[in-house]
Parts: C-alpha cells; sequence; structure tokens
C-alpha cells in the first residue's frame, strides 16, 4: 500500500482507496492511504515547521532539488506515463508527453530559483534608499483535478518550491498514482523533511482542512467551478491568498476563408483528444456558413475514424471515459442534445472492447445552437457541437456569449479578422490556426470570467501568486 508523506515520514492512511483502470475496471493499479483530519493537520504543522529554513536554505539548494526531480520525471516518462494513463485513461503517448512536461516545468523552475530579484529605487527623500523584494508566502496548499494527474501538481508544486514556500499537496481522488510517484521523486531530492508533503483523501476531509486552516496562506486549485466558489468563500474567512483555475466551454471559430484541413485538425485535436477531458478542450464549433457543410462532413469522416480503445494499446487514439460518474454525466448531455434538437452527426454510444471500460465513442453535434445547454454547459468529455453563423461579428458574438473565458480559437487565413478575435475575444489563452487546447510551459496559463479567479499561473508569471512582495527603506 502506498502511504502519505507528513513531515518526512511515510504515514499510514486512516483508510484506503483502491485506485481503478478506466479501460479494465477489473484490474486495481494499487492500494493508496486516506488521511483523515488529524494527519492533514499535522502535515500543515509539519510545512509550517519546516518553512523558514528552506526560505533560507538558499537559491542554490532550491535549484538543485528542482533541476533533480526534473531529470528524474524526464529520465522515468515511460514508466511513469504508463502509470499515469493506467489511472486516469488518456492514452499511452499523452501519458508520456505530460509527464515529460512536469519535467520540464521543474527544470524551468530550477531556473527560474536562481533568478529571483527584486529593485533598488531612489527614494523621494534624500538619504534614503528603497529595496523592493519578493519573499515566500509561507505555507502552500495545493488541491488538484484528475484531469492531468502530474502536470498540474507539478506547475504548482515547483513554483511553490522555487520560491521558498513549503507545501501540502492533496490530489484528486481518482488518480493518486501519479501524485505518489511525484511525492516520492521530490522526497529523494534533497528537499528537508516536512517542506514537501503529501496528503492523499477525500476533498471533504482533506481539503476541509486545508482550506480552512489559518496555517495554510495561500491556496492553489484547480478543478470544478462548483468547488472553486466554495474555497473562495472559506478562504477568505481566513485571508488566505487564493488562486483557482475552473471550467471552459472553448470556442474554435472556423471563418469562410479557413484552411479546411488545419480547421478539420484543430476541430478534432482540440476535441477529442485525451477523451475531451481538458479544460481548453474546444466544446463548440463556431462555423461560418460557406464553410459549414464542407467542415461538418470532414470532421465527421475524421471522429469516425478514430480509434477508441485502451489506454495501453498502441493504435488508441482516445481513451476511456475516466470514471462510471464521467460516462453517466457524458451520455446525459448526449441525451440533452438530441432532445434540444441538436443534430447527432456520429458516435455517442458505449463501445465494448477487449476489457470492460469506460469506452464512449466521440459525439459530435451539427446544427446546434448558442442557446443549447450543450453549447453553453461544460460537459468535459468527448462532446462537441458544431453551430452555424452567417457572419465573423456574429461568430465572436456567440463565441463570448459565455460565462467561462479560458482559451479560445480562430481558424482564419485574414490577418484582419485575426488580430481582431485576438483582441476582442473574452478569453485567456486565444489560439489562431491551432488547437484552444496545448500550451506552452514557459508562459502564463489561465482564463477570464468564470474560469479563473486571481493570478496566472506557469511562466515567470507564477512569481505573484508564490511570493509576497516586501518594500525596504534605508537611511545610510
Ligand atoms: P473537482 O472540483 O470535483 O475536484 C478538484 C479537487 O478539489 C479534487 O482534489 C477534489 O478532491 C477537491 N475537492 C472537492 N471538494 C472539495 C472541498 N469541499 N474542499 C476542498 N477540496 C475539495 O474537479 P474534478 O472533477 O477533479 O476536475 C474536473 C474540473 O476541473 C473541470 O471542471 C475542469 O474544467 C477543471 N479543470 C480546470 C483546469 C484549468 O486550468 N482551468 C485544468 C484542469 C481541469
Amino acid at each position: 500500500m502506498k502511504r502519505n508523506l507528513i513531515g518526512g515520514e511515510w504515514v499510514e492512511g486512516a483508510s484506503v482507496r483502491l485506485n481503478i483502470n478506466p479501460s479494465d475496471i477489473d484490474e486495481v493499479v494499487g492500494e493508496y492511504a486516506q488521511a483523515d483530519a488529524s494527519q492533514t493537520l499535522d502535515a500543515i504543522g509539519a510545512a509550517r515547521h519546516a518553512q523558514r529554513s528552506w526560505a533560507t536554505s538558499g537559491i542554490q539548494a532550491r535549484a538543485n532539488a528542482l533541476e533533480q526531480i526534473g531529470s528524474e520525471l524526464l529520465a522515468r516518462q515511460q514508466d511513469l506515463g504508463a502509470l499515469l494513463s493506467r489511472e486516469e485513461g488518456k492514452t499511452l503517448a499523452e501519458g508520456v508527453a505530460e509527464v515529460a512536461r512536469a519535467g520540464q516545468i521543474f527544470r524551468f523552475f530550477a531556473g527560474e530559483a536562481l533568478r529571483s530579484g527584486g529593485e533598488k529605487l531612489p527614494s523621494v527623500r534624500a538619504q534614503v534608499d528603497v529595496e523592493i523584494t519578493r519573499e515566500p508566502v509561507g505555507v502552500v496548499g495545493i488541491i488538484t483535478p484528475w484531469n492531468f494527474p502530474m502536470a498540474i501538481p507539478a506547475w504548482k508544486i515547483a513554483p511553490a518550491l522555487a520560491y521558498g514556500n513549503s507545501v501540502v499537496f492533496k490530489p484528486a481522488d481518482l488518480v493518486p498514482g501519479s501524485a505518489w510517484a511525484l511525492a516520492d521523486i521530490i522526497s529523494r531530492s534533497g528537499i528537508p523533511a516536512g517542506v514537501f508533503n503529501l496528503v492523499m483523501g477525500r476533498g471533504s476531509i482533506v481539503g476541509n482542512e486545508i482550506v480552512n486552516s489559518a496555517d495554510i496562506r495561500a491556496l492553489s486549485f484547480t478543478g470544478s467551478v462548483g468547488t472553486g466558489r466554495h474555497l473562495a468563500q472559506m478562504a477568505a474567512m481566513n485571508f488566505k491568498k487564493i488562486q483557482l483555475e475552473m471550467g471552459g466551454k472553448n470556442p474554435l471559430v472556423i471563418l469562410d476563408d479557413a484552411d479546411l484541413d488545419i480547421a478539420v485538425d484543430c476541430a478534432i485535436q482540440g476535441a477529442f483528444y485525451s477523451t475531451g477531458q481538458r479544460c481548453t478542450a474546444s466544446s463548440r464549433f463556431i462555423v461560418q456558413k460557406g464553410i459549414y457543410e464542407r467542415f461538418v462532413e470532414r470532421v465527421a469522416e475524421g471522429v469516425r475514424s478514430l480509434s477508441v480503445g485502451h489506454a495501453l494499446e498502441s493504435t488508441t487514439q482516445i481513451g476511456p471515459v475516466v470514471d462510471g460518474d464521467q460516462l453517466d454525466a457524458d451520455l446525459q448531455y448526449i441525451e440533452i442534445g438530441k432532445q434540444e434538437g441538436a443534430k447527432l452527426v456520429c458516435g455517442g454510444e458505449l463501445l465494448e472492447r477487449r476489457t470492460r471500460g469506460h469506452f464512449l465513442a466521440p459525439a459530435f453535434f451539427a446544427d446546434a445552437s448558442g442557446e443549447m445547454r450543450i453549447a453553453r454547459e461544460e460537459i468535459f468529455g468527448p462532446v462537441a457541437c458544431a453551430v452555424p453563423v452567417g457572419t465573423y461579428e456574429e461568430a465572436l458574438e456567440v463565441a463570448n456569449d459565455s460565462e467561462f473565458g479560458l482559451s479560445a480559437g480562430i481558424c482564419t487565413t485574414s490577418l484582419k479578422y485575426a488580430t481582431h478575435f485576438k483582441r476582442h475575444m473574452q478569453c485567456g489563452m486565444a489560439m489562431v490556426n491551432v488547437p484552444t487546447a496545448g500550451v506552452d510551459y514557459h508562459v502564463p496559463f489561465g482564463g477570464t470570467k468564470g474560469s479563473s479567479y486571481g493570478s496566472r499561473e506557469q511562466g515567470r508569471y507564477a512569481v505573484e501568486f508564490f511570493t509576497t512582495v516586501k518594500t525596504a527603506y534605508t537611511q545610510a
């Protein structure tokens, strides 16, 4: 059984959770300890105790540890990628790429630890100097979702550690395997006991202690809007710094002048890869009428040819849905789409494979309208719809008519429309002729409106959340 890491010790849980493979629900990937409230408080206490010495350990020590973690992730991308695919269901290629991404992120922040700096300015008072420096926030709570079990923890934990914070990390219930493997690597990187703690367990128990503890000074969360809203309210009670990355309903606009091959590729890649379980997935294609018929026909052809199956099989392009609950939700939305009057062009049915898994044929709806629930609500599965529109202006209006604002794309050969879209689309990430999902790790990530709350993640912009600014005045 894999245990929790609390104060440098591997600790038995209050209970055990089985990690089930969504490609083969008869396979148990492993058994994982579940912490209770008092063990979570122990982890927070250990993190509080260890934080000052980590903050003063020096930038070289921190850079060395992060470099070592990154290098081990990169060296072990094949076996850890397979573990990730077994527990989450994305394909092996996607699992390996995600572990490699996590490795690159740790290496990036090893460099950032060395580049920490400040400013020295003249004061408005003669004889006085002003220095502006960045300090760690303190103990950081990290709560993550199941869909990127390695990359999302990495892009929160790496900057937290780089800037001298200590960490209490609670992964999602469905994916303890990747979290434990990451904790194991971190525990052997030379980081002092208590600086990094892993507490696997329920959101309502472990997560609740993290969000309510006054010792946790900052909380970085990725997950659903409902949980995010609850955490924001709780965190405000003890003035925690908070960063929330939440849902999306990302539009992909296709104009008449688009390169059809690029548009179809962006649509299929963006909507269905990783089984559509990406916060940046394109779930609504907003398509100008002149290209609409050809686009729908080509996307349908592409979707029908996608091979759905066991995540570890080399021919699989689309793995299973993560679990039975998510599968039920996807099927319900497919029914809602039909009832609302959208045309189900292909997919949407359960598939049988050699093993018992949550296999769903990717569902593609045509002739949807921007008012339909399948075009407005986040489904978080392999379900997308096409909405026909007359003009670019109408496309932009439909695209912006959403409570979300994470990622948004346009396929066009017009510089004029591409430029206008980048300026006027209400989103955190705008894509021109590239899929809405798939981002770089050295630049900021995040959204607007109901998709994100707080400062940006990733790249150099991560410093804003994981540090606090101090201004010092000195009279010589
Ligand atoms: P979720 O909100 O159910 O859970 C996220 C995490 O919060 C889990 O670790 C869960 O255990 C924990 N949690 C749940 N209730 C809690 C509580 N009361 N107190 C403290 N913690 C609690 O989300 P999920 O189903 O794991 O993930 C899917 C969602 O994540 C989707 O909405 C998706 O869009 C979103 N997501 C967003 C991004 C982004 O960067 N914007 C990236 C990936 C996923």
